[in-house]
């Protein structure tokens, strides 16, 4: 068989991952143009109105994406109305004369599942090189995590942030090319390494803040307007704990996850809200016990279970004047006001430390 040309939707750098998936199970990877304005005001066009805002991101990198040609797009999802997306951009985008194959990885809840659904991009890919080719993409994508970690939580003290930028941008074009367990793992401690030389100006207790929210947003950077960076570069240290693997292990968790999360999240949750919503409680529960100094909720505008969470911060946020930022994203969210709240939580944070220390 041919090798079918496959594409999927951008979520951050996690392109690299899928682009290995693809190519190691023997098709050709088109990796949709970088977002721009004009992906979403595509994706918008051809979407209905007041759908949630990652399905128009979805929808304008299927057509940047198709216009070249494209066999099979593959489109994951679950846990709230995103279950269904995969099914309906279909028909929209089939409804426009495109022709293609959809591998929707909605209802793989086990590793073996999972890797059936993934030889469907490739047929004839064997169920060893499915495997293979998942467990380096895996790993790629766990690189990517641990890098993007190590930036959240120091950029905003390095001495010299172009020299952690020029680290990270080297990583990336060189994890492209490593497409072996070992040349990941290599690449993945020699980056850290170098990481961890480039000088920091870090206080001993800088200021901690936890961002959650919807997993869309919260994961790509275009759409959230780089909100973790700008408070990076505020002087906070940034934690963040929805990655793409951690959705993985806690999908094929299952319910098990899902009780673990409504316990974390103590007195406030007796049933679980849907997508990451439960974990947005649990979070900020967990951080602020442990004394972290506020919260970042993000979340599409009209996300149904991130509206839930919502009521249950404020009520914490109130009840122990625990500084949370609210921020709801759309497709006319500007990037300058989402600047403006950034710095004046940042300030805002650092006047209640200094008045919590009496100086
Ligand atoms: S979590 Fe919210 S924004 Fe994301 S797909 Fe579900 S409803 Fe939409």
């Amino acid at each position: 068989m041919s090798r079918r040309r496959v594409t999927f939707p951008h979520m951050g750098e996690y392109w690299i991952a899928f682009e290995t998936l693809v190519e190691l199970l023997g098709a050709q990877a088109v990796v949709p143009p970088r977002m721009t304005r004009h992906t979403l005001e595509a994706g918008a066009h051809v979407s209905p109105e007041f759908v949630c805002v990652p399905f128009k991101y979805n929808m304008g990198n299927f057509l940047e994406a198709l216009e070249g040609g494209i066999d099979v797009i593959v489109q994951a999802g679950g846990g709230c109305r995103f279950g269904y997306y995969g099914e309906v951009q279909e028909a929209i985008l089939r409804d426009m004369g495109y022709d293609f194959d959809l591998v929707n990885l909605v209802e793989t809840t086990n590793l073996p599942m999972l890797v059936r659904e993934l030889r469907r991009i490739q047929p004839g890919a064997s169920y060893p090189r499915a495997v293979k080719a998942f467990l380096i993409a895996y790993r790629q994508a766990q690189a990517i995590e641990a890098v993007e970690d190590f930036v959240r939580k120091n950029v905003g003290f390095a001495v010299d942030r172009g020299a952690i930028d020029r680290v990270t941008a080297r990583f990336l074009r060189e994890l492209r090319g490593a497409r072996t367990l070992r040349a990941v793992r290599d690449l993945r401690s020699t980056t850290l390494a170098a990481l961890g030389a480039i000088p920091l100006a870090k206080p001993e207790n800088p200021l901690r803040v936890g961002v959650v929210g919807e997993l869309y947003v919260l994961m790509e950077p275009f759409a959230n307007h780089n909100i973790e960076r700008r408070l990076a570069e505020s002087g906070v240290e940034v934690h963040r704990f929805v990655t793409l693997t951690s959705l993985i292990e806690h999908g094929l968790a299952g319910r098990t996850f899902v009780r673990k999360t409504i316990a974390a999240a103590g007195p406030w949750l007796e049933f679980h809200l849907g997508a990451d919503a439960t974990e947005s409680v649990a979070k900020t529960w967990e951080l602020m016990n442990e004394g972290f100094d506020g919260m970042v909720h993000v979340k599409p505008f009209g996300c149904m279970p991130e509206v839930s969470a919502m009521s249950v911060l404020q009520r914490i946020s109130r009840e122990y004047t625990f500084p949370i930022m609210f921020m709801s994203y759309d497709a006319q969210t500007a990037e300058a006001g989402v600047d403006t709240r950034v710095e004046a939580f940042c300030d805002m944070l650092q006047m209640r430390r200094r008045r919590q220390s009496g100086a």
